[in-house]
């Protein structure tokens, strides 16, 4: 998805295109900025993991991914050098959770975090007004949770771990473990057990980062009936021990991560 403008109320152009080969891929996003543009810097939220790390040789590069063809592929760089203008690049979840901390869900806050929850798990997180990176950058997503086998069987969908978070919650998991998509998925059980499974990784979500509010949204996290059970299973859960933070939906919807990508170009203006 790339657009230009400078807030949710100024987007002078979008287009969307499918994620196919890198060389493809970044070739349609660099056209679409020739022939929309000029624009002053881009931002880029990516999937990951992706190198962060300002001043290394692979800055700006996708690293480990599964997705065929996109391991070690230069994204950040390549677009900076057909276009010659700065690049900001970050994760597409923290890009999300940013643009919700400007203009969305999590406005006035220094530390909260946004966690989506689609065909995998990814989360973004601020602390103390600052975009959440270190070695890498957080993998929410694969936190390892308790797994009660007997009462739960399933083995969990993540290549590399199984069931961790995103192997036992993440829309395909859903999918895998009840035979149908989670759109589809009518029953009560279903709902209440993924409510659970949220629940556990948002318990240690909770314990790291003390997050003022928590971002819930995504193809799956955006069901309407999950929210109040996944922040009814998180106070359970946390026992009293510490305040439950709010579990809200997002505000900016499927447009919080082309919008991050725009507060993201703008520190570079
Ligand atoms: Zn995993």
């Amino acid at each position: 998805m790339c657009a230009i403008g400078t807030s949710p109320d100024d987007l002078r152009a979008t287009g969307t295109f499918p994620t196919t080969t890198p060389a493809e891929t970044i070739g349609r996003a660099v056209a679409f900025f020739e022939r929309e543009g000029p624009v002053a810097a881009i931002g880029i939220g990516s999937f990951g993991p992706v190198d962060l790390r300002l001043g290394s040789p692979t800055w700006g590069h996708v690293t480990t991914t599964p997705k065929p063809g996109w391991a070690n592929a230069s994204v950040a760089p390549e677009i900076r050098d057909r276009l010659s203008v700065p690049v900001v690049f970050d994760t597409d979840v923290n890009a999300a959770a940013l643009a919700e901390h400007r203009w969305g869900a999590a406005q006035g806050l220094d530390t909260f975090c946004y966690v989506t929850v689609g065909t995998g798990i990814g989360g973004g997180a601020m602390a103390g007004g600052a975009l959440v990176h270190g070695l890498s950058h957080p993998e929410i997503g694969h936190l390892l949770v308790p797994h009660d086998c007997d009462a739960d069987p399933f083995p969990g969908v993540c290549p590399y771990h199984g069931d961790c978070w995103e192997g036992l919650a993440s829309g395909p998991a859903m999918a895998a473990r009840w035979g149908k998509p989670a759109e589809d998925l009518d029953r009560d059980e279903p709902w209440q057990l993924e409510a659970h499974y949220l629940a556990l990784g948002l318990v240690s979500v909770v314990s790291v980062l003390s997050p003022e509010r928590i971002v819930l949204g995504g193809g799956v996290g955006g069901e309407p009936r999950l929210l109040p059970l996944v922040g009814a299973e998180l106070d359970r859960l946390l026992a009293g021990y510490v305040p439950a933070p709010e579990v809200v939906a997002p505000a900016l919807g499927a447009r919080a991560g082309v919008l991050g990508a725009i507060a993201l170009a703008a520190t570079a203006c």
